[in-house]
């Protein structure tokens, strides 16, 4: 029995994963604005810092796994809010984790998303983010009031900062992975697709996915538990897609 952590673990795709996990007999604490085991929020330091001592304190001996799973949807307000759980919470939280993970040779799982790579690699955002100028980033997404760079642009940040650090985490024993889903029948699309302005484009989307629409969360669990399991004991640095082929479709020239 190993010891999981996962923040956002209350609902959607985290609450499918704590239970896939618990029914394979591990031990799990969940981290959410409510209805977690902890009570945090993970927009403001002060949350952040409870949810790292609050795991610190569960798991003394070390950490197998943490899934930085709490997001926030493109249509959120006030807008700053979104790359401040979606990036800084995540990459925040896991570097204080680091030495728990090293002790149980654990991972982290980051979550970002299928719509990631919409935004390039050098976009201005996902850069002031890679930066960690938390105060300058909301600022400057408050000044374009776009969510859909915000949400974007934070997912893509995110991938990003796990490729880069894969090496050095590595050296410590720590395998870093991400998964990127694709429309996932959780609260959080359900916002996107009754928001007036965004919703007919995710739903005209969604008609899109080769697959054939969206999906359940347990369907995106089962593919994170195997990224966090021996079975992908030697997968590092691997962004992997859970989409219904929608990247493909959309990039079919890279890989
Ligand atoms: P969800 O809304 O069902 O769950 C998100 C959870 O995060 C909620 O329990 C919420 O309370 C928690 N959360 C939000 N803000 C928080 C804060 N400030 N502090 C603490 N907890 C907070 O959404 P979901 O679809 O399960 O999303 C889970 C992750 O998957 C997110 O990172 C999301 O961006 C990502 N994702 C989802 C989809 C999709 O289609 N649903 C697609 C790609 C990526």
């Amino acid at each position: 029995m190993s010891k999981f952590a996962i923040t956002g673990g209350a609902r959607g795709i985290g609450l499918a994963l704590r239970d896939l996990l618990m029914s394979e007999g591990h031990d799990v604490l969940t981290i959410d604005l409510n209805g977690g085991d902890i009570t945090a929020d993970l927009s403001n330091i002060r949350g952040r810092k409870k949810a790292v001592e609050a795991i610190k304190k569960w798991a003394p001996k070390g950490l197998r796994g943490y899934i930085p799973c709490a997001g926030l949807p493109p249509v959120a307000k006030p807008i700053e809010k979104i790359p401040s759980v979606n990036f800084f919470s995540a990459v925040e939280t896991l570097e204080n984790l680091r030495h728990l993970l090293s002790m149980d040779r654990g991972c982290a799982l980051l979550v970002t998303s299928n719509s990631a790579p919409m935004l390039p690699h050098d976009d201005p955002f996902v850069l002031e983010c890679l930066a960690r100028d938390e105060v300058k980033v909301g600022a400057q997404i408050t000044a374009i009031a776009d969510g859909h760079i915000a949400y974007v642009g934070s997912k893509r940040a995110l991938a990003m900062w796990m490729r880069q650090n894969v090496v050095s985490y590595a050296n410590q024993g720590i395998r870093l992975n991400a998964i990127a889903p694709g429309i996932t029948q959780t609260g959080l699309t359900d916002q996107v697709f009754n928001d007036p302005v965004l919703g007919q484009a995710m739903r005209d989307f969604e008609k899109s996915v080769p697959a054939g629409g969206s999906t359940t969360p347990e369907t995106i669990a089962a593919v994170m538990c195997f990224l966090l399991g021996d079975a992908a004991k030697f997968v590092y640095g691997a962004v992997f897609f859970v989409d219904g082929g929608s990247d493909a479709m959309l990039r079919p020239k890279h890989f």
